[in-house]
């Protein structure tokens, strides 16, 4: 699968999925909230959660979601020639709001003939049969996606990060998705969580491994001002991964999943001035490179690994 590149890139499965058609994603802010933040299950959100403009109660999206869609996808089109988009319900828990609301934010995009598909971020803990039935009858029209936030599959390190949910919760949560054929999974983790150790890391990659994910996220920690765990930070509770720290372990990551899995992000994303540590971030071409060089060198490529 990999003749020029070690691991499932994203442009490769849109290239596919698309027929060869230039695909991006537009982020959009439903306004939705978060029972991590809430209230419901807590008021202080992961501990790397950054909570400007969070109201505790109700958020309401700083713009109608057909607003955000025609503008992310004209920014696309300038920047980048695209022709096709996914819109990706990005911010805090996009399926924390009773079913009718869901269907009129995930109506809007039916008003753009030009998305193909939709991706859904979200908790493993804010998810039940109706909203599952709901996601997959959009399946029909479009290549429908769930992300679910699992970060770590330790307990341990879940309540460390404050998640508010256990490894339980998510395996239950991938096992009611499962019995809605058309809902593809991605699942986020993130490598550099407080007191994780290469072993624990890599056992996370088994476990997602064996749900068979058709997606997964991986993102370096990255400290944002003002958050928990830029306090942890400071009182030198908490040391950020060098590049070469986070490279290494990455490509270790992708070893152990499956080759067909694809590989939705590897890097991540701040700005500047909210960025705390570390700074290496924000050079994404030179993580990707790195990360890349390392497979190269070390005739490493996702899948390797993985057994089943
Ligand atoms: S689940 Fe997401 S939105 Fe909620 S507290 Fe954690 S990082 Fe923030």
């Amino acid at each position: 699968m990999f003749s020029s590149q070690s691991y499932y890139r994203l442009s490769s499965y849109y290239n596919k999925i698309s027929d060869g058609k230039k695909v991006h994603k537009v982020s959009v802010d439903a306004g939705l909230s978060c029972p991590n933040r809430d209230g419901k299950i807590s008021r202080q959100g992961c501990v790397y959660c950054d909570n400007r403009g969070f109201s505790l109660n109700s958020r309401v999206p700083l713009r109608p979601l057909k607003n955000q869609i025609e503008e992310g996808m004209g920014v696309l089109r300038k920047k980048f020639g695209a022709e096709k988009f996914v819109i990706y319900f990005q911010a805090y828990s996009n399926t924390y709001a009773p079913v009718e609301i869901l269907r009129r934010n995930f109506d809007t995009v039916r008003q753009f003939p030009d998305v193909i598909g939709l991706s859904v971020a979200t908790r493993p803990d804010c998810v039940d049969q109706d909203i599952l039935k709901l996601l997959n009858s959009y399946a029909q029209d479009y290549d429908v996606w769930i992300e679910y936030g699992l970060q770590s599959a330790h307990n341990q390190t879940l309540e460390r990060i404050n998640r508010g949910h256990s490894l339980e919760d998510f395996l239950q949560a991938v096992n009611l998705t499962r019995k809605y054929k058309n809902i593809k999974i991605c699942v986020h983790v993130i490598i550099g969580l407080p007191g994780e150790t290469k072993g624990m890391i890599l056992k996370t990659a088994k476990v997602i491994a064996g749900i068979k994910p058709e997606g997964v996220k991986i993102h370096p920690l990255h400290i944002i001002k003002n958050t928990q765990l830029h306090k942890m930070f400071q009182r030198q509770q908490y040391k950020p991964l060098s590049m070469e720290e986070y490279a290494k372990l990455a490509c270790d990551f992708l070893e152990n999943l499956p080759a067909d899995t694809v590989i939705q992000r590897i890097s991540a994303d701040c700005p500047q001035d909210l960025l705390v540590a570390p700074s290496w971030i924000l050079d994404k071409n030179k993580v990707l490179n790195r990360i890349g060089q390392l497979l190269k060198e070390e005739n490493k490529f996702q899948g390797r690994l993985h057994k089943g």
